[in-house]
């Protein structure tokens, strides 16, 4: 019933010519009918991007439809663009451009009123894990960062420890467990068990081809959120081969 996610996100890397790694891709999404795939390129790359056989995404968009953001994108201006989906409260712009949950939450309600899936980030510090704190932090921002009436289609939750993205490093599979769980279980709390149930959440921080098995196979692990490895086809299709067998 939660069909598996894998989203590749490109961050500020990638070009044209760059595209030409979308082939690759979407063969292999083609080949794995059990999953979705997505990428979300540079914004100046979408409407490129799309008509490549997968779906496309934002990696961010403004919470307002219009107005004086220089150097800002609407959602509605993403949908024009071709997106599907967008990354809202990714913790490189939590920390870059300081957004608060209030700030990611507004961020995911433009984007699912523009019709795309908000792909809501959430995560602990290392510092946080260290004290004991990461359960309480990640549900914190989820009660903060998640629309209130968010739906299963329109939702993505993307559990993303800070100290995991672009490091090698990733928590153990009993910490990745625990974790999807509590979420899970906040999410029931805020949306109800019947919605909260239907909502995918994904792992992301230092995915690869050689630790997707195992990540994925973790209960309520529902895909994965891909950095550095989605860069290429030959880094992200076994990533994406990885989920179609764990189905
Ligand atoms: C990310 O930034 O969303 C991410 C998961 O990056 P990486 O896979 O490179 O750790």
């Amino acid at each position: 019933m939660r069909r598996t996610l894998i989203v590749g996100n490109w961050k500020m890397n990638g070009d044209r010519a760059a595209l030409a790694e979308l082939g690759g891709i979407a063969t292999a999404a083609a080949a794995c009918p059990a999953i979705d795939v997505a990428i979300c390129p540079p914004a100046t790359l979408i409407a490129a991007a799309t008509g490549s056989g997968i779906a496309i995404g934002g990696q961010d968009c403004h919470a307002a439809a219009r107005g004086a953001h220089t150097g800002c994108l609407s959602a509605g201006m993403l949908v024009e663009a071709g997106a599907a989906l967008c990354i809202v409260g990714h913790s490189e712009r939590r920390c870059d451009q300081h957004e608060t949950d209030a700030d990611v939450r507004a961020k995911a309600i433009a984007a699912m009123a523009a019709g795309m899936i908000a792909i809501v980030c959430v995560g602990e510090t290392e510092a946080e894990r260290d004290a004991g704190d990461a359960v309480a932090v990640v549900a914190a921002q989820i009660d903060g960062s998640v629309p209130d009436d968010a739906t299963p289609d329109a939702l993505v939750v993307a559990y993303e420890p800070v100290w995991a993205i672009g490091t090698g490093r990733v928590p153990s599979i009993a910490d990745v467990a625990e974790m999807h769980g509590a979420i899970r279980t906040r999410l029931s709390a805020k949306l109800g068990a019947a919605a909260a149930g239907g909502v995918r959440i994904l792992y992301g921080g230092s995915m690869n081809g050689a630790n997707a098995a195992a990540l994925l196979a973790v209960a309520d692990v529902d895909g994965g959120l891909v950095g550095g490895a989605s860069l290429t086809a030959a880094a992200f299709v076994p990533i994406i081969e990885a989920a179609q067998a764990v189905g």
